[in-house]
């Protein structure tokens, strides 16, 4: 894990956001659609193998799917796999391109950017069928 000095481009506020390479990392990231909660998911988790082995790949299917076993955010939005960034104090969104311009961050190159992290959300009970497992 990295932290990295960020400036808000709307409330400029600067703080710091932690980026993961993803190539090293055992999880799954979602963002809150309504605030900057992100969420990490252990991707070894049985509810995750669960899901996966019923699906048997990470298609459009997968992720509806993994979306909708999920208990809403503690702000009432949903978590979801492309919601954009967010700002942790103003909770606007802030463009990739801007966290890129930004932070030096190698993974970000690459398709996937990498674990991005400004705001973070609490793993405990966050599957529908009960708790963490
Ligand atoms: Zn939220
Ligand atoms: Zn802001």
């Amino acid at each position: 894990m990295k932290k990295h000095d960020f400036t808000c481009p709307h409330c400029e506020k600067t703080y710091k956001i932690n980026t993961y390479h993803i190539g090293y990392s055992d999880i799954c990231e979602l963002r809150c659609d309504s605030c900057s909660a992100t969420l990490m998911l252990d991707i070894y988790s049985s509810n995750y193998l669960n899901l996966y082995k019923k699906h048997s790949s990470y298609d459009e299917k997968f992720v509806r799917d993994l979306e909708s076993m999920l208990n809403p955010c503690k702000c009432g939005g949903t978590f979801r796999l492309d919601a954009p960034y967010r700002c942790k104090y103003c909770n606007k969104q802030i463009e990739l391109a801007e966290i890129k311009r930004q932070i030096d961050f190698v993974g970000i190159e690459s398709g996937r950017p990498g674990l991005i992290i400004t705001g973070k959300a609490p793993t405990k009970n966050i599957w529908r069928s009960g708790g963490m497992k």
